[in-house]
């Protein structure tokens, strides 16, 4: 990926690899769209971050940009059009993984996967206990593998065919990247990525969302 086109996002104009941005265009009706960074055709670029996606909205960025009228839109329905493209995308990229026998779930697979060090990704689901989201967090930590925490359990599980996952590891490089990539698209996701060895929180202008606070590994 040496030579990514870069975008600017209509917000904060900071240029970046297309693929970190949200594409927005003209959908159907003078509807907005968007999709993840791979459509082509007139698009209009933004950060995944809340603070863009508001300025970009507040200001009409979009219509500007795409010099076209566009239907209104609030910040919560581009969140919502992100989430869902997101979670198409990373229901999709686990049925693939699945089949290839490349995904595995629950604590004792994880673990193993970890120690065998075949773990490529760990993805926690956002509504994971607090006990089980600092054990996985903790363990890609020890081994220096990328931790996300996103998706619901219900999502994880409907996307291997099953019940709900706490937890998940990828062992597939491409299919990690790949889910990292689009989760990344999510404007809220606490995430650890490739700097599971650190404390930070990557995005830390994302806001809290249900019931406010900060989650509970902070
Ligand atoms: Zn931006």
């Amino acid at each position: 990926m040496a030579a990514e086109p870069l975008r600017s996002c209509v917000a904060c104009r900071i240029s970046r690899p297309k693929g970190e941005l949200v594409r927005v265009h003209p959908g159907a009706g003078g509807r907005l769209s968007v999709d993840l960074g791979g459509g082509s055709g007139r698009g209009a670029y933004v950060c995944p971050r809340y603070v863009c996606l508001e300025q970009a909205v507040k200001r009409g960025e979009f219509a500007r940009c795409l010099k076209t009228t566009v239907a209104p839109m609030t910040v919560e329905t581009l969140e919502g059009l992100i989430r869902e493209r997101v979670s198409r995308k990373v229901t999709a990229l686990l049925g693939l993984a699945r089949r290839a026998r490349k995904v595995v779930s629950g604590a004792e697979a994880v673990d193993g996967a970890v120690k065998r060090h075949t773990a490529r990704l760990i993805l926690s689901a956002a509504d994971a206990s607090a006990n089980s989201v600092a054990k996985s967090r903790s363990l890609a930590a020890q081994v220096g593998v990328a931790w996300m925490q996103a998706m619901g359990k219900e999502e994880l599980g409907a996307a291997l065919g099953g019940g709900p996952r706490a937890c998940i590891a990828v062992m597939d490089t491409h299919f990690a990247g790949a889910l990292i990539s689009a989760l990344d698209k999510i404007p809220v996701v606490v995430e650890a990525k490739e700097a599971a060895r650190s404390d930070r929180r990557v995005k830390g202008d994302a806001e809290p969302r249900k019931g406010g606070g900060d989650p509970p590994w902070e």
